[in-house]
């Protein structure tokens, strides 16, 4: 008898990613680094969240920037425009940062001089929820231009997510984006879920972020 050959790609995946993720981990702890990992779909605000972030704190804090896409720089340069060290990544075709690739950014990055190091990944609220990348947290945003129910239809990444951000609130008068709904269906998927709703183009709800940001840092 020939006995199958099961191969078990999945589980290994995870399990060789989640040992990189300690050691990216244990090397952030060491440096004092506070690495936050955000995750959403594709134009849900990210970099802009980091735009207004970078240029609100710039004066008080040391922050990098891993930009992940599939293709291009676009990010990056926007990010490199604040005055702001940011390496960029280019996953071709995976859909998500792995701890690997972060290990490879955080060697280009001098984390002794860091307080906050802001990972964004590729845009996409499926497989980054499984793949741990070192990070302090993972940060979900969600802006009002999407679904109400996205965290009852992803729940995992919002599960997973220590935080989640509501962005473009200021476009809140013009859909019919339901917030007591969403609020309600993120409450049930993670009851601990620490919510901002927030809008960088008005700068509405951006102080309780930047305050949470500098006491992220403080504890660190
Ligand atoms: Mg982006
Ligand atoms: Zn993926």
């Amino acid at each position: 008898m020939i006995k199958p050959k099961v191969i078990k790609v999945k589980k290994d995946i995870l399990h060789k990613n989640n040992e990189l993720a300690a050691t990216n981990r244990a090397l952030l702890a060491k440096t004092g680094v506070v690495a936050l990992n955000l995750v959403s779909s594709p134009g849900s605000g990210k970099t802009s969240l980091l735009e207004f972030t970078l240029t609100n704190l710039g004066r008080e804090l040391k922050m990098a920037v891993i930009e992940g896409d599939q293709q291009t720089d676009n990010d990056a340069r926007r990010i490199a425009a604040t005055g702001v060290a940011v390496v960029q990544l280019n996953t071709q075709s995976a859909c998500h940062l792995d701890a690997a690739m972060t290990k490879r950014a955080i060697d280009e990055t001098d984390l002794d001089a860091l307080d906050l190091l802001f990972i964004e990944n590729v845009g996409n609220l499926v497989c980054p929820a499984g793949y741990d990348l070192g990070e302090r947290m993972k940060i979900a945003l969600l802006s009002v231009t999407e679904g109400e129910d996205k965290p009852a239809k992803y729940p995992k990444m919002f599960r997973n997510a220590e935080v989640m951000v509501i962005t473009k609130i200021d476009l809140l008068p013009y859909l019919d984006f339901d917030m007591s709904a969403c609020l309600d269906y993120a409450g049930r998927v993670n009851p601990d879920l620490k919510v901002f709703l927030l809008s960088t183009k008005t700068g509405e709800g951006c102080s309780a972020w930047l305050d949470f940001l500098r006491a992220l840092v403080k504890e660190a």
